[in-house]
């Protein structure tokens, strides 16, 4: 039996993806051949890669303005780095809300000062900090959309006078926003969109070019998009899969009909965490994020009878990150609304045992 899938990642994927996926590796659209034996300068396979980047750009409503959609690898870790090659002069402006956006900070003080903007350490990161101002004199400011292990997200994006680039990672594709309002997005595949071994980085073509140092081949954005993302052999699987995410998510209607499926899965998981005594909310309820629920069960004598049912009921990859404790209900765009409203009956029956 399919479980009940809420692992942060890598995580649920549309079962019809699955399936064709799968059929590729045995045969490409009836070419006797798999996808994964063919050259990546095939036609079918560059087809695949166009079909890819111009999807991912449609999706996000950024066709025509200047932008370019490239599948990398590395990872969305491999962009904590490369953002600062390609764009850090002087120096840049960061928004520190949690685990990785420390790793961004990191890799980026490795090649120039890096300032935080604000932080909400002192709270473990339980809430997105607001109003601050950002220098118009820095090259760039830094921020992540969704923070996966905290369960925050920013709802309201600063109108940023300098070019603003975002983890995405994990809420990508998830909710309707302003994407022109950024220079550059990035997010590993394998949170909203297909299997590890691929990041999508969508690029602003014209805030590149400006730094004096030297980039590495395989570091430099532009070098990636004079080659069509081919600079080098592309992770084939994870593009495929990725393109047929991003298929099945244009077919059920974009981004604004997945958005109106994804706020429903969250009502209903924060409206149990909040009328059920024995739960309790870790994020802030304004900053809450509509893709990763953190919560703790507050009574721990109840912890092994919860388990339990979850087990039963087919719930998988609910425990917390370390660093919240508890547990955390990750819930991207291929999860389905009924396997939420399993994990709320079972928090429910819970209530009534207790
Ligand atoms: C998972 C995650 C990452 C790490 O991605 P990798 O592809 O493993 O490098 C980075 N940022 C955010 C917000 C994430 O959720």
């Amino acid at each position: 039996m399919k479980k009940h899938n809420f692992s942060a990642g890598p995580c649920v994927l549309p079962q019809e993806v699955l399936q064709k996926a799968s059929q590729a590796v045995l045969d490409l659209d009836h070419s006797g051949l798999s996808l994964i034996e063919i050259s990546h300068r095939s036609k079918a396979f560059v087809d695949i890669m166009e079909k890819a980047r111009a999807l991912a750009l449609e999706l996000l409503g950024l066709e025509g303005k200047g932008y370019k959609a490239l599948f990398l690898q590395g990872g969305a870790s491999t962009q904590f780095l490369m953002v600062a090659l390609n764009l850090l002069e002087k120096r840049a402006g960061y928004l520190n809300t949690g685990t990785w956006a420390n790793k961004a900070i990191n890799e980026a003080k490795i090649y120039d000062d890096i300032y935080e903007v604000a932080s909400s350490k002192e709270a473990n990161y339980n809430y997105i900090p607001k109003g601050y101002d950002i220098p118009e004199e820095y090259d760039y400011f830094h921020c992540t959309s969704n923070n996966t292990i905290f369960g925050t997200q920013i709802k309201a994006f600063p109108d940023s006078p300098i070019p603003m680039v975002c983890d995405m990672s994990s809420d990508i594709f998830s909710r309707t926003l302003d994407f022109s309002k950024f220079g550059i997005i990035y997010a590993g595949a394998q949170k909203n969109m297909g299997p590890a071994g691929t990041t999508l980085v969508v690029v602003k073509e014209d805030i590149l070019g400006k730094v004096s140092r030297k980039i590495p081949s395989m570091m430099d954005y532009k070098k990636h998009i004079g080659s069509g993302s081919m600079f080098n052999t592309p992770p084939v699987f994870a593009v495929y899969t990725s393109m047929l995410t991003l298929e099945w998510l244009k077919n059920l209607g974009g981004i604004a009909a997945i958005e109106e499926e994804n706020e429903k899965k969250a009502r209903l998981i924060y409206s149990e965490i909040d009328l059920n005594p024995l739960f309790k909310g870790f994020a802030v309820k304004e900053d809450r994020s509509i893709m990763n629920a953190t919560f703790t069960l507050e009574n721990e004598n109840l912890k092994e009878t919860f388990e339990t049912m979850l087990k039963e009921a087919g719930i998988n990859g609910l425990n917390g990150h370390r660093s919240v404790g508890g547990y955390r209900a990750s819930m991207y765009n291929a999860l389905s609304l009924d396997s939420v409203k399993v994990l709320v009956e079972v928090m429910s029956e819970l209530e009534s045992k207790a």
